[in-house]
């Protein structure tokens, strides 16, 4: 870090001695640096630098950073109260927040669950299938059927459907629930689905089905399993399936959901509904952690109904009203915006900034979807030197393994994107020309 500030050098190295960050080791080579602050789409390091952000803070800050409309949804409510316990009491804005997402949802799913982060209303969403079928009798469906690739969060159950290799699954082996997992979806996002592409989920479901509590998968957008854009008509097909193995489907969108691959939610690119659906992340706009599990009538009636009559989670922090006044005020905004707009001009002005890439070495793939660009590499990029190369370009960039991959704030300006397709197109160039001639530079 080029910073002469003694504060922000103390800052770091307390940080490195006590603090772990995601999927990191403690005191690991990996920088870290500090920000003092985020405004519309620019990151200000603690040395002044500015920085165009790139990740929406992991898919979250649709609307950019320190929105006034947001920012004063979260005022208003401060002054009511901050937090209330949800056992027993209500407030307007888990009840408006409700009807908000029900109305937005497609149309069977009418119940919602909010509970603090995505992983914990996947853990919600398995456990009303289980005790779905529980309630009508059925305890021996308890398997999950889920395809490979896939992403749905760090906890037990969460881990237990995610890609069992990039999950690393052999770490918990003995612990985590044994799932079924059919290959990834072979057909890509705009191509049709042939029966060879879903043949391998087919069979799984045909042989298991009386097993079978649920089918999870993201719709459409596989993203920190491999950021794949998959076949709509797959999901279509998945939909269909489901019904006529009597199987329930749960959708994660908490990465898809609110606009980010072009439609308000990525399964209305299969114009098709699940029984169980999964929002977070863009859920607040990015301001606080909040998630909810929507079901249908038919779902919440049979738990309801049967044996023990109550769905048993409940977080403490249910619901919590800072979170549900900026999460309504963040839906209002979008739906406020001209959202589409935004997103098709983002998903062309990827397509046109990451294109060069292709023709590169070491490039596997470039791909483009609403507001999501990736650039595959054939080999995992160098994390430590890419960071810093792409903060000396002026932008926030994090790629992981072979990926390197944009999803900006909607609210970004032509301008702005072009500065980070151009970074990536050039760090890309640097580095696979410093990968042929076996050695990365010594400047
Ligand atoms: C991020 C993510 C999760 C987990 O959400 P957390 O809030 O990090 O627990 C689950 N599923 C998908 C598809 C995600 O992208």
């Amino acid at each position: 870090m080029n910073t002469n500030n003694a504060f922000y050098e103390e800052l770091v190295r307390e940080d490195r001695a006590h603090l772990w960050h995601p999927y990191s080791a403690m005191g690991g080579d990996q920088s870290v640096y500090p920000v003092v602050s985020a405004r519309g789409v620019r990151l200000t390091l603690a040395d002044g630098r500015q920085l165009i952000d790139g990740m929406s803070s992991w898919w979250c800050a649709i609307h950019g950073y320190n929105h006034p409309v947001l920012n004063a949804a979260i005022e208003s409510q401060l002054g009511e109260m901050a937090h209330v316990m949800f056992g027993g009491l209500t407030h307007p804005a888990a009840v408006g927040l409700a009807s908000r997402l029900v109305a937005l949802t497609p149309e069977p799913l009418q119940s919602v669950f909010f509970c603090d982060s995505g992983s914990v209303s996947v853990e919600v969403a398995m456990k009303m299938a289980l005790q779905y079928w529980q309630a009508r009798g059925r305890p021996d469906r308890q398997q999950f059927l889920t395809v490979r690739g896939g992403y749905h969060g760090d906890t037990f159950g969460a881990m237990s459907v995610c890609d069992p290799v990039t999950g690393m699954h052999t770490l918990y082996s003995g612990l985590l629930s044994r799932q079924l997992f059919a290959a990834s979806p072979g057909c890509r996002f705009g191509d049709p689905c042939s029966d060879r592409d879903i043949e391998p989920l087919a069979r799984l479901l045909q042989e298991n089905s009386p097993r079978i509590a649920a089918l999870i998968m993201e719709p459409v957008v596989q993203g920190a399993g491999g950021m794949h854009f998959y076949s709509a008509d797959y999901l279509k097909r998945v939909r269909t399936l489901c019904d006529e193995h009597g199987v329930l489907l749960i959708l994660d969108e908490i990465a898809t959901g609110f606009g980010r691959s072009g439609k308000l939610f990525a399964c209305e690119h299969a114009a098709i509904a699940p029984d169980i659906m999964c929002v977070g992340k863009a859920l607040t706009g990015g301001y606080l952690s909040l998630a909810a599990t929507l079901t249908t009538a038919a779902v919440s009636d049979t738990i309801s109904r049967g044996e023990p009559g109550v769905l048993m989670h409940g977080p403490t922090f249910m619901a919590n009203p800072l979170a549900c006044a900026v999460a309504l005020a963040s839906v209002g905004l979008l739906l406020d915006s001209p959202w589409q707009a935004r997103v098709a001009a983002i998903e062309q002005g990827l397509r046109e900034g990451l294109e060069p890439c292709r023709t590169l070495s070491g490039v596997a793939d470039v791909r483009v979807l609403g507001a999501i660009g990736v650039v595959e590499l054939s080999a995992a990029v160098d994390m430590k030197a890419v960071t810093g190369q792409f903060i000396d370009a002026g932008v926030w960039v994090r790629p992981f393994g072979k990926l390197v991959y944009l999803m900006p704030p909607y609210i970004i300006d032509r301008q702005d994107l072009d500065t980070l397709t151009a970074a990536v197109t050039a760090i890309i160039t640097g580095t696979q020309r410093g990968f042929s001639r076996g050695s990365r530079g010594k400047q």
